[in-house]
């Protein structure tokens, strides 16, 4: 059939008919093409082709090249585009269209898009790898790392949520105000109305109207004590040992491997899914301490010196309805004076609150790598 068809290629195309290849032709049909090529130059007339046109987006699998040159056209034209014009080009791809079980020629205006975004995606597809490849590479031997980081903050977290529980429970009513004061910004400032006595008569009453009408001015005075810091003591809820024995059980969940060595072969053999799940658990991790530590941070600023000075100078003011008092006190006797004790709260109650040094220890830092620049 194949003989027969190759001697009658004009029938064939007045029947308007093409070909079927159930599966992609062997190498021996684009040789069939050159040599009809070579001897026509006319590819388009060669035997069995599908006349077009096939839509643009339809998959193909390129089969060899075409060149023809203009000269040996005999009527100067190009040569058609099943997928786009007739009259198109002199230089394009055989290719096979497996959904239509049919070979055909397109010029290089359709065949480069599509190679041209094919390989754009094995590009970026390879390069996502090398970045996920990259970042867990970096990820893994720091994992040891981060469990003696959250060794060292437990006792930070603990003592922070001690606190928390007792100011809640003793002074509920001063977490109030500071919540209050974080709507403006934590601005420590008393707005002052400074009333001239009657008796005054200084040079800055106002004359006011025609008759010069003498009023007393109300002078308006804000003083300042400072930016409230560490909000998060206001918090209903914040429970920063659970935040941190999450973090801890799931990095109890990974097995560590040994030397880099280890670390690179197992990254290598990992497929697309388990790596990808790999990234997606240490970025997760890393979000969830660096938002854990950032709270923590918040939460000590509060306890620092120089904030309870300010929170008390704002809090005693005269003008102050609130009169909130904070300040801190020597231990009582028999504890360790690096112990700081916190007295807290106004008429409505007050709390003593012993405060460890623990609070102040030093974080180590919490090693990671960002997922782009992880190189
Ligand atoms: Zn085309």
């Amino acid at each position: 059939m194949a003989s027969a068809a190759a001697e009658f290629p004009s029938l064939l195309k007045e029947e308007c008919t093409f070909r079927v290849y159930p599966k992609e032709p062997g190498p021996f049909l684009y040789r069939e093409l050159l040599d009809f090529t070579k001897r026509t130059a006319r590819p388009e007339e060669f035997p069995g082709l599908h006349p077009g046109p096939i839509l643009p987006d339809e998959p193909f699998i390129i089969l060899g090249n075409i060149d023809v040159d203009k000269s040996r056209r005999p009527a100067g034209d190009l040569i058609p585009c099943a997928m786009c014009t007739p009259n198109r080009f002199l230089s394009g791809k055989f290719i096979y269209v497996p959904r239509l079980q049919c070979v055909t020629i397109i010029g290089h205006c359709c065949a480069d898009k599509e190679t041209l975004e094919s390989a754009e995606d094995a590009f970026d597809a390879k390069r996502q790898r090398q970045r996920e490849e990259d970042f867990l590479l970096n990820a893994w031997p720091v994992v040891t790392n981060k469990i003696f980081c959250v060794d060292a903050v437990r006792p930070i977290a603990t003592e922070a949520r001690r606190l928390h529980r007792i100011l809640h429970r003793r002074v509920a009513h001063v977490q109030t105000y500071i919540h209050d004061l974080r709507r403006e910004g934590g601005e420590l400032s008393i707005t002052i109305h400074e009333r001239p006595r009657d008796n005054d008569n200084n040079d800055e009453d106002e004359r006011v109207g025609p008759s010069g009408f003498k009023r007393k001015v109300e002078r308006i005075r804000i003083e300042r004590f400072g930016t409230l810091q560490g909000f998060t003591v206001s918090l209903a809820n914040y429970e920063p040992d659970c935040e941190l024995s999450s973090i801890a059980t799931r990095l109890s969940q990974l097995r560590v491997p040994l030397g880099h060595e280890d670390i690179f072969y197992y990254v290598a053999d990992l497929d697309d899914e388990c790596r990808r799940k790999e990234v997606r658990f240490f970025r997760e991790l890393d979000r969830d301490y660096s938002r854990f530590k950032k709270r923590l941070y918040d939460f000590i600023s509060f306890f620092d010196v120089e904030n309870i000075v300010a929170f008390n100078r704002w809090g005693t003011h005269p003008e102050n309805p609130l009169s909130i008092h904070a300040r801190y006190e020597r231990p009582p006797y028999g504890v360790a004076s690096a112990t700081k004790r916190l007295v807290i709260g106004n008429p409505q109650g007050q709390a003593s609150i012993l405060v460890s040094p623990v609070l102040w220890n030093p974080m180590p830092n919490w090693e990671y790598f960002g997922f782009e620049s992880g190189l």
